[in-house]
């Protein structure tokens, strides 16, 4: 039997999604191609909530290229930015901005798990008056979700741009890039977008368009806003074009995949996922397990677990055996006290897989001598899921 993955990304995928991944691969110009990104772009805007004026890339690549897009499109050598660091991936955008010669000051979580507050952020802003303001909306490595709509309010009171790592958040996480007025907000194609790994998705605001045309210092040419924007903007006017072959199979998945979000209405999507992740975290309460993130500040797209007393990452290997894939931890503070199991996307409609999965974990924690209740999880699950 094939196992299930729970892990925070790749995700499972809907039969429409791996039926449209798996033809044979078409040109970059033929009609369904053209279509198909087209109507992607116009789709993402919804999926972001962003304004009609905003603008959204698709390039061949993963998450780390749409991360690396908005640094080198928005930032030169010398400008002062202040990165919200909650954990791993703002790591990871720390450095990328400091290869890029900004000046960073970070304002960090003071333990993995936890998350600055916004009055520290705000205090920062104010003080440093940076050009920009980066912060991953859900770090994937804690489990921790930031007030994504209080740092891009701030960002806009103070003029500052706002840019947000949606990775593990877009199309999960509620974030309304228009109201909020947040400036770039991107992510992959493999986590609540519903896509196998591939395609660097962004959205960028007229302010982030503008950011660009003021640089002195150009970007690499792959990941240049200026290359692509003609290419993006004769897709969405059904247009044939070319600067870098695109993915032209996981463009006619994305186009599957942002339509199932769309019919099922953005609002149902964000409130699907906090019922599950709900749902999920009474299951591993009922079984005596604790999250390691702050539980004012939880995800709803993943749980990071702690391993109960007397266990350790053994356990991953044991859940495995129910023929589940879960992640272990990924902070390097930490990351032999916890687990994460995913929660998202085309995952969050299939109550038999959340089910399993809680299954799977019940069975290890009792193989390991962790005394818990089946039926109560499956209980406290079922009364959040329906
Ligand atoms: N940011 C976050 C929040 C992530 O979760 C990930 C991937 N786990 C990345 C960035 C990097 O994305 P990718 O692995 O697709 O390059």
């Amino acid at each position: 039997m094939r196992p299930l993955l729970m892990i925070p990304g790749p995700i499972e995928v809907s039969p429409a999604v791996v039926a449209a991944a798996s033809g044979p691969p078409p040109s970059h110009v033929s009609a369904q191609v053209i279509e198909a990104f087209g109507e992607s772009l116009e789709m993402m805007r919804e999926v972001f909530c962003a304004s009609p004026s905003s603008q959204p890339f698709v390039v061949a690549g993963s998450g780390t290229l749409a991360m690396e897009m908005a640094v080198v499109n928005l930032i030169e050598p010398g400008d002062s930015v202040v990165v919200v660091n909650t954990g791993y991936f703002s790591d990871r955008m720390a450095e990328m901005l400091r290869r890029r010669g900004a000046t960073i000051e970070e304002v960090r979580a003071p333990s993995p798990g936890a998350a600055p507050t916004v009055a520290e952020v705000g205090e920062v802003l104010r003080r440093v008056r940076p050009i920009a303001v980066f912060t991953t909306h859900v770090d994937t490595s804690t489990g921790v979700k930031i007030d994504a709509a209080a740092i891009a309010d701030l960002g806009k009171d103070l003029g500052i741009l706002s840019i947000f790592d949606g990775v593990c958040a877009t199309a999960g996480e509620e974030f309304l890039m228009d109201e909020w007025g947040a400036d770039i907000y991107l992510t992959a194609s493999q986590k609540a977008i519903g896509l196998p790994a591939g395609l660097a998705l962004l959205m960028a605001s007229e302010r982030a368009m503008m950011r660009r045309e003021e640089l002195k210092t150009p970007p690499p040419m792959s990941m240049d806003f200026h290359q692509w924007l003609p290419i993006m903007k004769a897709y969405e006017e059904r247009r044939p074009s070319y600067f870098a072959t695109p993915a032209t199979t996981l463009i006619m998945a994305l186009q599957v995949g942002l339509k199932e979000i769309l019919e099922q209405g953005m609002a149902n999507v964000f409130e699907r996922h906090q019922s599950v992740a709900d749902g999920m975290r009474a299951a591993w309460h009922s079984m005596g397990l604790e999250t390691l993130t702050d539980p004012h500040l939880v995800a709803n797209t993943l749980s990071a677990i702690r391993y109960p007393a007397g266990l350790d990452a053994t356990l991953v290997s044991e859940i495995a055996k129910s023929s589940v894939i879960v992640a272990p931890g990924l902070h390097p503070e930490c990351k032999t006290e916890y687990f994460r199991v995913g929660h998202m996307g085309y995952t969050t409609l299939r109550n038999d897989w959340l089910e399993t999965s809680v299954l799977a974990v019940s069975q290890a924690l009792s193989a390991k001598g962790h005394v818990n209740s089946l039926d109560k999880a499956l209980e406290a699950l079922r009364a959040h899921i329906g």
